[in-house]
């Protein structure tokens, strides 16, 4: 495309970042045609298809101040100061997320999020929302979309300047571009599957559980989750593989069900009297990672969102990122448009890394909120790490801060929180030399120069065991 100062935008996908784009584009005055492929939720029709409610965290937010919605939206989350870990004997232990209770994330039904976006878009008499409007392609060169009206079966194509695909995991405006020479796609579905249930409001209308907290029911291989919602109730989410002797294919019969909720999550069982119909009536919904790139083809055709980089949903990221991508881009606009080729250049080389990094923070969320959350040693390290935050405030920041509660990019918060992490383990290791030789030399037992060599070597082999231990486990994982 020329470089054209009132470029048209075709957008694909009106779901949470989709929209949120739009109202972006639409406050800097370009025309744009947003596509959907969903009935109108202001109609009453919304229909999920993904999680009912979701983590809303320092991006997302910030990406919903840019167009004056943040604070409505936020008026109807709840907010979750910390993880509220479920043992298996009923134990609670509560881990807060920071040392400032009031850095907290947010619970939000993703319906109303949905709502205020799209509500955002359409305040712009430049933005045109088509609900009922499926793409099926996209036309890389012209660029034109290929759509088909749900309503009517009756094909179009949305002719703009610049298409971008803003059409989730599964987008039909990638798939076209994965069609393009030296075109990068790789995708990898997680082995479990996830199936959302409900702890209802309690006889009298309160919270059956601690109201601002994220629930965790970690049982190593699997876990259950349960955030808040405001009329009370609590959406959980089962994530159980798929396949397998413990798996939602083993899971045969009301029984077979009712018995895994008893052995493996027996407080909450009480709570759920509606678990039966939960378990048999909602979809059992799969998790994938999506890299791809680039993420443009010249200055006529983008991605955004998850169709650019779909994570696994255990950093409660991937909305919180998407929205991000939308501050991103905008960015770019601002220094570089009208010469579109360059801003969508530039947007690529800022924002893939760190959507990389997430991608790969997300897995590993996984396992630590389902084997280590519950273990004494992983509370300890959190103390731990709250407890240098505040001695060292400007530089020790732990990882879940810097993803959660500020906006350095996910790649430099990865490379930060590594430095940190070695920093804390040679301290740490020196320490358990220095301090225990000291005392074994002070008290004469043996002289120094032995004391240190005992310790040093008692430490390196205490260090290979772990490591040992580490490497074992990721290889029984990747099995
Ligand atoms: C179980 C689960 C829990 C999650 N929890 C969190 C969380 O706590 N915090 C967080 O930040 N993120 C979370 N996420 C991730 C988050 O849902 C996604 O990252 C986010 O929805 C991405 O937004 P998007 O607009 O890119 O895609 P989507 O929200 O998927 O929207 C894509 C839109 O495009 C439309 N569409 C698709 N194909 C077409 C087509 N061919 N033609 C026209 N329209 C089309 C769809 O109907 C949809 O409206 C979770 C995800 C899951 C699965």
């Amino acid at each position: 495309m020329a470089d054209n100062a009132h470029p048209r935008f075709t957008l694909i996908g009106s779901g949470l970042s989709g929209a949120l784009l739009a109202a972006y584009l639409g406050r800097r005055g370009y025309e744009v045609d947003l596509y959907e492929r969903r009935e109108d939720p202001n109609a009453g029709n919304f229909v999920g298809g993904r999680s009912i409610n979701l983590a809303l965290s320092t991006r997302g937010i910030a990406a919903l101040e840019r167009v004056g919605i943040a604070g409505d939206v936020l008026a109807s989350a709840i907010p979750m100061r910390g993880r509220m870990i479920h043992g298996p004997h009923g134990d609670l232990h509560y881990q807060p997320y920071d040392k400032d209770p009031a850095l907290h994330i947010n619970s939000i039904g993703r319906a109303a999020l949905n709502s205020a976006t799209i509500a955002a878009a359409q305040k712009h008499a430049n933005v045109r929302v088509h609900f009922n409007h499926r793409c099926t392609e996209v036309d890389l060169d012209r660029p034109a979309a290929k759509l088909i009206n749900t309503t009517t079966n009756q094909p179009i194509e949305a002719t703009g300047d610049i298409v971008i695909g803003v059409d989730g995991a599964f987008s039909a405006v990638r798939r076209s571009m994965q069609r393009l020479d030296r075109f990068d796609y790789w995708q990898d579905h997680l082995r479990h599957g996830y199936k959302e249930l409900t702890i209802p409001p309690t006889a009298s209308g309160g919270f059956a559980l601690e109201k601002n907290a994220l629930h965790i029911w970690p049982r190593h291989s699997f876990m259950m989750i349960a955030l808040p919602n405001p009329d009370a109730s609590f959406t959980c989410t089962l994530f159980y593989p798929f396949e397998g002797p413990a798996s939602f294919a083993a899971l045969k019969t009301d029984d077979d069900v009712r018995r895994l909720f008893e052995r493996e999550f027996a407080d909450a069982l009480p709570l759920m009297p509606t678990l039966l119909d939960d378990f048999n009536g909602n979809p059992t919904g799969s998790m994938v990672t999506v890299r791809c790139g680039p993420w443009h083809y010249g200055g006529k055709v983008a991605l955004l969102g998850d169709a650019a980089h779909a994570v696994v949903p255990f950093y409660g990221q991937g909305a919180n990122a998407s929205f991000e991508d939308c501050i991103i881009l905008d960015e770019c606009i601002e220094a570089h448009a009208p010469h579109w080729e360059r801003v969508f250049e530039e947007y690529d080389r800022i924002r893939k890394p760190d959507c990389d990094a997430l991608a790969t923070l997300a897995v590993e969320n996984f396992y630590e909120m389902r084997d280590k959350t519950a273990s004494r040693a992983f509370r300890w390290r959190k103390k731990f790490e709250r407890s240098l935050h505040t001695l060292l405030p400007g530089s020790f920041t732990p990882l879940y801060t810097m993803v959660s509660f500020t906006r350095t990019p996910y790649a430099q918060a990865v490379r930060k929180a590594r430095r940190q992490d070695m920093v804390v383990a040679v301290v740490a290791a020196l320490w358990m030399i220095v301090v225990p030789a000291a005392v074994l030399a002070i008290q004469g037992t043996m002289k120094a120069p032995q004391a240190l060599t005992l310790m040093a070597t008692i430490v390196y082999t205490v260090v290979m065991v772990m490591y040992a231990r580490v490497v074992v486990r990721r290889r029984l994982r990747e099995k």
